[in-house]
Order: C-alpha cells, then structure tokens, then sequence
C-alpha cells in the first residue's frame, strides 16, 4: 500500500482514538452547523454536483437541501445509543454500544454529496470516523465535503477524501485501522467489495442497484400516477437506483394509461443542465450513456418493442425511451440506469405481483390504486426493501432505507442507521 495512504489510515485511526468519546450532543451539534452550512451553501454546492454529473441544478439543489434536512434530523435525534439495562437476575446487566472504528465508504458519482453524507452522519454521530473513496468523476464533491466538516467544527480526520484505486480499496478494506466498509453502486462492485470484506472479516453495508416496479391497477388516479411515472424514471437522467424502471399496467387500462405516461414522458427533453428549467439533463458518463445503448438494442433484439424510441442526441444526452417487453428478455435482469422505462401489461393483481417480483433486485416499488387494502396487499407481498403506495418513492431519513436479494443488505437512514456501525457489548456481573 501507498505510504500516503497508509499514513492517512494512522490518521483517521487517532482521530477516531480521540474523538470516540466525544458525547452525542456534542456531535449533534455540530451536525446542526452542517445543516445551517449546507443550506446556505447550497447553489455553490449544486453548482458543482452539476459540472461534474450533469444532474439539472434546481435537481442539485434539491439534493443539498435533503442532504440539510437529514443532517437536521440526526442533530435532533433521540440517542438509541444510550447503555442499556436488561433484566438477567445478574447484578450489572448491560449493553453498550460503542463505535467500530474507521469505516470506508465508496460512493457513486449519482447524488454525489447526498450518498456520501447519508452514510457518513449517522456513522460519525456513532462516534465512528470516516474515510471516502468517492466516484473517480466526482473528487471535487469529496474535496467540498471533507472541507465543509472541518468548517463547520468538526475535529481534521473525521471525514477525509482518499483519491484511491481499485487495487487500493482493497489493500484498505485488508488493512486493519477499517473495520467496516459501505458501498452504493453496481451489484458487481457489490460482489467484489462483499468479497474482499469477507475474505478481511470486516463488516459490509450495500446499497446496489434496482429495478424496482411501479404498478397502476385500473382504479388509480390515471392522471396523477401518469404524472408521477414519467418523473419516477426520468428524474436524475434515470440515474437513480430507486427509479421505477419497469411499469406494470393493469390491462383494463393499458392504452388509455399508456397515452397519458407517454405525454407525460415526452415533456422530458435533454436540456442544458446549468438551466433552472431544465427537467432531464445529460447522463453522467459517455460510457453509461453507451452502455445503455446497447441494452436498449439488446432488449429490442430479444423481442421488445418500441414504444417510444431512445434517440441519442449528442454523446450523452438522449430522448428518453420507453420498450414494452416479453417475457424472458434478459435485459429484465438487468438494471436500466438511464432514460429508458420498460413497459408491461399485468392480466390481473397476482399477475401485476409476479412480473413485479421477476427479477433480481429489491430497492423500492410502488403501486397506485384508490383501494387502501388492495395497496396493502401489494405492499405486504412485494420484495422490495420498500413500498410506495400512490407517490414516486422516495428515501426519507425518517424511515430505515435498504434492500433486499440482489440490491444489497443493511440499514442506511432512520434511527437505525446509527445502529449499524456499532459493537452491541455485553456487560454481566456481580
Ligand atoms: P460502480 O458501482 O462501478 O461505481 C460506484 C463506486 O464504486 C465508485 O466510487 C467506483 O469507483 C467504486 N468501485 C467500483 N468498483 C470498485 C472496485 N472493484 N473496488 C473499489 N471501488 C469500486 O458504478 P458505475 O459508476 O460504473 O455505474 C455502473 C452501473 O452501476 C450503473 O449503470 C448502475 O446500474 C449502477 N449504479 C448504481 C448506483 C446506485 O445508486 N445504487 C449508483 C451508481 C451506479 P470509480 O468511480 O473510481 O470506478
């Protein structure tokens, strides 16, 4: 490994060695100040998740903004992380729970600032410190970021920016200052991270992708779910892992659904990013935007039809497609990471939760019908980490965020996320 890197390693070892006792109001704190700072912040901020990722910037500032409001949530939390007494007839019956240590986290370049914090607050207010391996396109986000903690008061090496490889996260993951490591990005960089914190014993958080369903049975509100498809997968340039990606419409109303989502779909043309107005910007990488090509063709080779075509205009801006699919495409085990939605017809509500439920991955579906206990029925029997009835989902750090099969394991966001960097010790005696 790197001399520097391994002398950053030493570093963030002290600082969590000093810094782990620090109480949690303390840290909340200063969490407060993060969240007064974002806010102020927030066009300089957006401005540059902008030029690096393309995400249209009022979508940037909206990040920010959420990225503020959690920071508020955490500074205003009860503490979960307070010792514990359990009755066990023994004298001292307690459980404590104390910080791992130095957690690597490896970020995507989507929501360059929102990803990176939402896994790093609740694991610094557990009084753990953080070391980042950001998307190689989006170094100046963790350069902002690693500045903005030290601004705000935090202690230097609480949250540092390595500018690291591939080869090199691994020798870090193997190194014994990390004692735990969360990614956010491709089920193969899941496997491969997965991989390595096994072989190391370390304890691993993934967030991967999805390919979540967003189901319209034939009493929903036709308009407002319209509506809501077009923007559930086109917001983020459909570079969002909880995007509704494939939409499974009840087949009593599928042209007339159909008419609806596609002029709804149509108000997204890629614009200039840095405009206020713009809606659907460019996608990150002109290698993602290939990629998607070529799923696209793929899909179509394999007996999908257009519904709307996918039309590149430039290198990486496209006129958003939609594909209605067979069965047995082998792009529906893929993820579609980019404007493209898959549309298909369900004969009835069992078959709507089989189509749903046909893939790999498990994020966050959603389903519209005005009926509560058809929604519940759905909500209840989707495999999904989460469920949205009638609304795009979308995270909120309120609730326990995460997936499920291959999107991932572990809990980000809620009050359980400060759980998931921490040692639960037993202390029993007399
Ligand atoms: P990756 O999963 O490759 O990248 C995400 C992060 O992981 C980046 O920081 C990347 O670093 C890092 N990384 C990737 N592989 C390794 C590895 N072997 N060792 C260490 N770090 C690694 O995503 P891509 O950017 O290539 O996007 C590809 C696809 O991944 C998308 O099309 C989408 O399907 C999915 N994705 C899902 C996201 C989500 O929100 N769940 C976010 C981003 C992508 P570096 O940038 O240096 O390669």
């Amino acid at each position: 490994m790197k001399k520097s890197i391994e002398t950053q390693l030493l570093e963030s070892d002290k600082t969590f060695k000093k810094w782990k006792n620090v109480p949690f109001a303390e840290w909340q704190e200063l969490l407060s100040k993060l969240s007064k700072t974002l806010l102020e912040k927030k066009e300089v901020f957006a401005e540059i998740i902008t030029k690096e990722m393309n995400k249209p910037i009022a979508q940037s500032v909206s990040e920010i903004e959420k990225c503020a409001g959690m920071c508020d949530f955490y500074a205003k939390a009860a503490n979960v992380l307070k010792p514990e007494q359990v009755e066990t007839g023994h004298e001292i019956s307690e459980i404590h729970r104390e910080p791992m240590g130095v957690i690597l986290g490896i970020m995507p370049w989507n929501f360059p600032f929102w990803q990176a914090l939402r896994f790093a607050v609740p694991a610094i207010l557990a009084g753990n410190v953080i070391v980042l391996k950001h998307a190689s396109i989006c170094y100046k986000s963790g350069d902002t970021m690693e500045k903005l903690f030290v601004e705000v008061g935090f202690p230097k090496g609480i949250f540092t920016h390595l500018k690291v490889s591939h080869d090199e996260v691994e020798e870090m993951i193997a190194n014994p200052v990390i004692k735990g490591v969360s990614l956010t990005g491709s089920e193969g960089a899941g496997r491969k991270i997965a991989e390595t914190a096994g072989r190391n014993l370390k304890k691993c958080v993934l967030e991967l992708g999805g390919s979540d369903a967003f189901i319209v049975l034939e009493d929903a509100e036709l308009d407002t779910a319209a509506k809501d498809a077009a923007q559930a997968r086109l917001q983020n340039c459909g570079q969002t892992c909880v995007a509704g990606k494939r939409f499974i419409i009840h087949s009593k109303i599928y042209k007339e659904f159909l008419e609806k989502f596609i002029a709804e779909y149509k108000k997204f043309q890629p614009e200039n990013p840095l405009d206020k107005e713009t809606k659907l910007g460019l996608m990150a990488r002109e290698d993602l935007a290939s990629d998607l090509e070529k799923q696209y063709k793929k899909a179509l080779k394999s007996g999908a039809e257009i519904l709307l075509p996918l039309t590149a205009v430039g290198n990486m801006a496209f006129e958003p497609g939609l594909i209605e699919m067979n069965e047995g495409n082998p792009v529906l085990q893929e993820e579609l990471f980019g404007p493209l939605g898959m549309v298909f017809k369900a004969k009835d509500d069992d078959d709507a939760l089989k189509i749903a439920n046909d893939t790999m991955f498990g994020l966050a579906n959603a389903v519209y019908t005005k009926d509560r206990k058809r929604a519940m029925y759905f909500a209840e029997n989707l495999e999904s980490g989460s469920v949205a009835i009638n609304q795009i989902f979308r995270s909120d750090w309120r609730m326990p965020f995460g997936g499920r099969k291959n999107s991932g394991y572990g809990t980000e966001l809620s009050l359980y996320a400060l759980d998931e960097f921490t040692i639960k010790k037993s202390i029993i005696g007399e």
